[in-house]
């Protein structure tokens, strides 16, 4: 499934690191804050965060609720969300740039985070200088999600000099995946409980957590180089 591959683009949030049930809670009461301070959305924050959560229930996109019904522009709502993520909670796993290092592949980041807060993340990771010329943001492309369309893919291919089908994509978030899949690259999802995806058939493969993801990526490029 590996065999021919060059390119190993990975996702950042929740992908190169893990979002726990208490960040995930976090990031919801930033985005709450970023509406009610920044933008001065008319609610109190504990109904702001509520409906913070229904939206990303309903729409996979916290935001979405807002831009709907108190017109807030997704791209105010990034800047501030952004601004005010709370980057020293995340826990990097352990060794994850040696481990990365032993992928025998050239490796991008493709998020839909922007460029201010995947480089405080990426420094917290102790991958900054593995990425630093190596990662986009969504607004790289003139857009806020991965998930709407294929021709983000294609020109995220085109920006790094590849083709779909030499790169492999690793996202833990599967309708981005659906995309990736329809641009031509081959698909991996990451889980943490259950692989809530299996029955789609646009992921190639699936591993619980990164750091599984990693030894297989390891031990297929490792394999092929002897
Ligand atoms: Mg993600």
């Amino acid at each position: 499934m590996f065999e021919n591959k060059k390119v190993v683009i990975w996702d950042l949030d929740n992908t190169l690191y893990r979002i726990t049930p208490e960040i995930a809670d976090s990031l919801d009461e930033t985005m709450a804050v970023a509406l009610v301070k920044d933008l001065n959305v008319p609610l109190d924050l504990d109904e702001c965060k509520a409906l913070v959560k229904e939206s990303y229930k309903i729409h996979r996109d916290g935001g979405e609720y807002f831009y709907q019904n108190y017109n807030i522009s997704p791209k105010e709502l990034s800047f501030y969300y952004n601004k005010r993520n709370p980057v020293h909670l995340i826990e990097p796993y352990q060794n994850l740039l040696e481990k990365l290092k032993q992928i025998l592949l050239e490796q991008y980041v493709f998020t839909a985070s922007n460029r201010e807060t995947s480089i405080r993340i990426l420094k917290h990771l102790g991958l900054y200088e593995m990425f630093k010329d190596r990662f986009y943001s969504v607004e790289d492309f003139g857009v806020y999600k991965k998930n709407e369309n294929a021709d983000v893919y294609l020109q995220y291919c085109k920006k790094i000099g590849f083709k779909p089908n030499e790169c492999i994509f690793v996202d833990d978030s599967y309708s981005n995946l659906e995309f990736a899949k329809l641009a031509g690259m081959t698909t991996i999802r990451i889980f943490y409980q259950n692989n809530s995806a299996a029955d789609k058939g646009y992921i190639d493969a699936a591993f619980k957590g990164v750091e599984q993801c990693i030894d297989a990526l390891i031990a297929a490029t490792n394999q092929k180089a002897c």
